[in-house]
């Protein structure tokens, strides 16, 4: 941490580290958080290396594209073979699914296109009425209003959504229910929060006896939320606080959950090597089912592979295995030809740990 500015002041820094070496007082503590870009922050800042031995931060299931459940791209890839048009978020389109991605399609015809959301594939859907348009929605509860309000829009009869859009407290229950894997307490999502509120994580910390500190992406941020969760251990508290005060409310953003209760229903879905979680998903409500391209399309019967042989990813994204303990890490799998979808964007803990190595 080299700025000595704002979010990245150094002094601030190494007085966090100092209340937490005492607040931690040596003990076995372990905090895990669920979001990518907290990763991505923790990794490019060594942010590990200034916790005590005994602390450690662990990244949990946070990458959307991660935790797409191979069949949802298996899918999507049968759509781009039957000649439709099938657009989504760059990281999406080079996600490995059971024997080929949505980029290796592309570079065999079919009509795969990148775009920045959902707003984009509306757009290519006007404009090229003789054909179906296929927007591959996968994301958290961040991304899942934007998709929403396309189709509260009324879009064009040609366009429909591939959802693999997702929960995170569901994912936060799994993870306090693996045995011996205890967790003293959870980083919770900045930009999730936005959305949900801080409010939402409350009855899961109550409940689970678990401090969650609602944190924003800065390495400051990080840190203090750490200390908040270590003054709750040391309090015997266990609630939802919010260190993110300049962006995340307690009720989060009411229009944005409008527009997803208006569009969605919660579901149960699979996710990446974890299982089907239950109410861990968002489905189309039936209002749209025109715009649903799982209820607009036949597939056939795809015998989908998760977790390709020798990959650990469901442990990486479960926070039990630290990437390179995959024998395949920076061997096989690389950032220029992932074999697992922990590899592929800047959100998976692979990639993040591939590129920060070292630090
Ligand atoms: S390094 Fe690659 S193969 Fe290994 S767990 Fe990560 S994504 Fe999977």
């Amino acid at each position: 941490m080299s700025e000595s500015t704002g979010f990245r002041d150094a002094r601030y820094a190494h007085a966090l580290k100092r209340e937490i070496e005492t607040l931690s007082n040596e003990k076995k503590i372990r905090i895990v958080h669920v979001c990518g870009t907290h990763e991505d922050t923790i990794s490019q800042h060594g942010i590990r290396s200034l916790l005590p031995e005994s602390m450690s931060l662990v990244a949990g299931p946070g990458c959307p594209v991660c935790v797409c459940a191979a069949e949802d791209v298996d899918m999507a890839i049968e759509l781009a073979r039957q000649g439709h048009i099938v657009t989504s978020f760059g990281d999406m389109i080079r996600v490995p699914a059971t024997d080929t991605s949505l980029a290796k399609e592309r570079t065999k015809g079919a009509d795969v296109r990148i775009v920045y959301g959902a707003n984009d594939a509306v757009e290519i859907a006007k404009k090229n009425p003789d054909k179906e348009v296929v927007f591959v929605g996968a994301g958290f509860e961040t991304t899942a209003p934007t998709i929403a309000i396309e189709l509260l829009r009324k879009p064009p009869s040609n366009f429909s959504i591939l959802t693999s859009l997702k929960v995170i407290p569901p994912a936060m229950e799994l993870l306090v229910k693996i045995e011996g894997f205890a967790v003293d307490g959870f980083i919770t999502p900045g930009h999730v929060a936005t959305i949900i509120g801080t409010e939402a994580f409350k009855p899961f910390a109550e409940k689970h006896g678990v401090p969650c500190v609602t944190a924003g992406f800065e390495p400051l941020d990080v840190l203090e939320a750490i200390r908040m969760i270590l003054i709750q251990i040391a309090e015997g508290r266990a609630t939802s606080e919010n260190e993110y005060t300049r962006v995340v409310r307690l009720e989060g953003n009411l229009a944005a959950q409008k527009a997803l209760e208006q569009a969605f229903r919660i579901g149960d879905v699979p996710w990446r090597g974890l299982g089907i979680i239950e109410s861990s998903g968002y489905f189309i409500r039936d209002e749209f089912s025109e715009h649903d391209a799982r209820k607009r399309f036949d597939f056939p019967e795809i015998e989908s592979i998760d977790i390709l042989p020798g990959c650990r990813c469901h442990e990486v994204i479960l926070g039990m295995v630290d990437p390179v303990e995959c024998p395949l890490f920076g061997k096989r799998c690389t950032p220029e030809d992932p074999y697992g979808p922990c590899m592929v964007g800047h959100e998976g803990t692979c990639r993040i740990r591939h590129e920060f190595q070292g630090i």
